[in-house]
């Protein structure tokens, strides 16, 4: 039996991920407008909570911007697929619940190319919702880094520069710095805040 290239269908789960300002937005936009020059039909969607920039677009630290549509839940991106496309891209994926796993899962399977962009871990290093599960499944991974604000080598870690302790707090170049592991520090003041790490993610999951 011969192999037509024409009968695979296409679909994969792409995963941007790294800390606060190491690229991700930008890699996602990138992406997007290399697909539109192929005339692909893309559709971006951010979670609704994100409102730092701007109600509808996904904008990056360095001011490029591309429409979205905020979604409220993972499944509300399957509500609103049109016809005609072909890529989906979520930005700021870690704030959906588990359910995007489902969802992105399922586009992938029906031959949707779906590019995802987040952060893998929150201020505290701790794995951000459902982004292990996302990394797992997806087809192919790609972890960038920012620059320490310290030192000026790579940084893998979101600095948290305000006591607030919820793992949602939205804000910018005021409440987060980018640092490598050496600068990176995070002293909860209640050490029983600090759960192993099975926990929290379990905790996380729920
Ligand atoms: P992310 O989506 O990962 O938060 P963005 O794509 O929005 O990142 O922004 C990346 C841009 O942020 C960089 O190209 C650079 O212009 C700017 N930037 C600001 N601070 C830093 C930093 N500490 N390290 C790297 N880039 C930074
Ligand atoms: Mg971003």
């Amino acid at each position: 039996m011969s192999i037509s290239p024409q009968s695979f269908n296409h679909g994969a789960i792409e995963v941007i991920c790294g800390p606060m300002f190491s690229g991700k937005t930008e890699e996602l936009i990138r992406r997007v407008k290399r697909a539109q020059i192929a005339k692909q039909r893309v559709q971006i969607f951010k979670p609704a909570i994100d409102v730092r920039y701007d109600k509808t677009k996904v904008v990056s630290h360095s001011s490029q911007a591309i429409h979205s549509e905020p979604v409220e839940k993972a499944t509300d991106i399957l509500l609103k697929l049109k016809d005609t496309t072909r890529i989906v891209a979520i930005d700021e994926v870690q704030f959906f619940d588990m359910e995007i796993i489902k969802v992105v899962t399922k586009l992938a399977n029906r031959g949707y190319r779906v590019i995802c962009a987040g952060l893998d871990l929150d201020y505290r290093a701790i794995p951000f919702g459902p982004m292990p599960q996302l990394l797992a499944a997806a087809d192919n991974v790609q972890k960038i880094q920012a620059i320490c604000t310290v030192c000026g080598a790579p940084a893998t870690r979101s600095q948290r520069l305000s006591d607030c302790s919820d793992t949602v707090l939205l804000g910018e170049k005021d409440s987060y710095d980018a640092r490598c592991r050496a600068h990176y520090f995070y002293e909860p003041e209640d050490e029983q805040m600090r759960l192993p790490v099975a926990e929290e993610i379990e905790h996380l999951a729920n």
